[in-house]
């Protein structure tokens, strides 16, 4: 297999990294790496001090290229987290850019500051000797939605086999300059990101923060694709329709910019249809969904040349097997659009264990199959349709097996909600009954029974909620995703 970086040295003089006015072109993002890599080349692990910028970037390719194992670590962590995750990955130094304040954990840490200026001479050969393609690469952490987050080992294969899968599906090219606003330290922002735009020798265009405008002012200085996960585009989903029918300036230019965009991709969670749609009505652009883990990267993504079925995460990448499996580990043949079975997944894409929990791995895995824990439908034409995770999207109430996301889209359809997050809650008769947390749009607030009439109208009558509680927020975590373990019981 070929080195990770195969373009890093081909066009010294083209941006690989655009971070507001600061541009780093290829030629200096791989003297600076080099360099890097020399240094590292003996520490056992590194942690990478994540925060939004080059410095990041290039801590985590000399670690890469030096073949250390990094991890990266979220700059907003807590005391206990980060306590946790050090004596976990136990790294021997940590990466961080010159006057990075670090907690006092970190600190304790041999330190070692990333410089942005070329200190070495790049070769084509790497700094190692071919590295051990099974190898450890990075030591992720999971998004941490359904638990305490689990340290993920990563292979560089996996890295290599995704991000060519997605070269492929979503004809991403060396020409691409990716529109960014993601953390760095998730698969999402990190892997598909950053390490994407670099494999591929295209550009990456970060934001300083999320925000249409930003997305705006990016895409027309010559941005082509944007990743981002579901609250981002809700966010653009809304300026979109504040700015009216193209009427006001900022949704016009809005509209425009999007319009102008090679492709938009959304992962990390489900896209709401009423996002879907009101992208699609103002923009013309169909967003293109996919679906993966930190411990199988990349699963199934909508093909850009191909049909784009909103609602669906489209099928499989080239390299990975996939099957669903029914509640008695059957494989469930065909595709009828409605049976529902957990996603298993098979590939040169999964990660190596989870870190010292060898019990958990062994459970993750049925005869070489990685259990993905998310339950799912898979059509005639090969597409899936996530329903939800085991754990915590699927109710089972009165002998029905009901998927939280179907009522939560129909509650996302009513115009007096703007967010809505549906759980099953202990219930006597029941087993299981649906209760669903809303944070009600501007204007007059819809009563708990308009909208029980509202899905028991929609959907069949079973799928109405039995009770519908009102908040200012749901709780999400950094990658916007509601933590439904934290939906109180009330
Ligand atoms: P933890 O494992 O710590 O509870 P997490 O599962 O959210 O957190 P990640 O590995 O970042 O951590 O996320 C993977 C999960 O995200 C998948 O198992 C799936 O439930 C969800 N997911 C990712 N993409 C999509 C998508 N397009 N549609 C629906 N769900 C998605
Ligand atoms: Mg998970």
């Amino acid at each position: 297999m070929p080195a990770l970086f195969p373009r890093l040295y081909q066009a010294p003089d083209k941006p690989a990294l655009r971070f507001g006015d600061q541009v780093i072109d290829y030629g200096r993002l791989a003297g600076a790496a080099h360099a890097l890599a020399l240094e590292i080349a003996d520490a056992g692990r590194v942690a990478v001090w994540a925060t939004p910028s080059p410095h990041t970037c290039v801590g985590v390719l000399a670690a890469l290229l030096a073949a250390v194992p990094a991890v990266p670590v979220n700059p907003r962590i807590g005391e206990e987290e980060l306590a946790h995750i050090l004596a976990d990955s136990t790294p021997t130094r940590v990466l961080a850019a010159p006057g990075d304040e670090l907690p006092p954990a970190l600190d304790a840490l041999p330190r070692t500051d990333v410089v942005l200026e070329p200190g070495a001479d790049p070769s084509p050969d790497g700094t190692t000797a071919a590295p051990d393609e099974n190898g450890p690469a990075l030591i992720v952490y999971t998004s941490g939605t359904t638990g305490p987050p689990k340290g993920v080992v990563v292979p560089r294969r996996a890295i290599a086999s995704t991000l060519d899968d997605l070269a492929d599906v979503w004809r991403w090219t060396g020409d691409d300059v990716l529109v960014h606003a993601l953390p760095l330290f998730h698969v999402h922002g990190l892997v598909l990101g950053v390490l994407g735009p670099l494999r591929r020798g295209g550009t990456l265009r970060r934001l300083g923060r999320f925000s249409p405008e930003a997305v705006a002012a990016a895409l027309e200085e010559g941005g082509t694709m944007v990743f981002g996960v579901p609250t981002m585009y809700h966010r653009l989903a809304e300026a979109l329709e504040a700015g009216g029918e193209g009427g006001g300036e900022d949704g016009g230019r809005l509209a425009a910019a999007l319009r102008g965009a090679r492709l938009l991709v959304s992962g990390s969670a489900a896209l709401p249809l009423h996002d879907h749609e009101r992208i699609t009505a103002a923009t013309g652009q169909r967003v293109v969904e996919r679906y993966g883990m930190t411990e199988t990267l990349m699963i199934t993504s909508v093909r850009a040349d191909g049909e784009r079925r909103a609602g669906t995460v489209g099928v499989p990448l080239p390299s990975v097997d996939v099957r669903l499996v029914d509640d008695e580990g059957r494989r469930i043949e065909g595709g009828d659009g409605e049976t529902v079975g957990e996603v298993q997944v098979r590939g040169p894409n999964l990660f190596t264990e989870y870190l010292h929990r060898p019990d958990a791995t062994a459970q993750a895995f049925a005869g070489g199959w990685f259990r993905t824990g998310d339950m799912a439908t898979r059509d005639a034409d090969g597409f899936y349709r996530i329903v939800g995770r085991r754990a915590t999207d699927l109710i089972k109430s009165g002998g029905y097996r009901i998927g939280a996301g179907e009522i939560e889209n129909c509650l996302l359809g009513h115009p007096g909600v703007a967010e809505a997050a549906v759980v099953g809650e202990p219930d006597p008769d029941l087993g299981e009954r649906i209760v669903a947390w809303v944070v009600p749009a501007g204007g007059r607030p819809p009563t708990e029974q308009e909208l029980i009439d509202h899905v028991a109208r929609r959907l069949t009558p079973h799928k109405r909620p039995r009770a519908v509680r009102f908040t200012g927020a749901l709780p999400r975590n950094d990658m916007g995703k509601v933590m439904k373990r934290e939906l109180g019981r009330g």
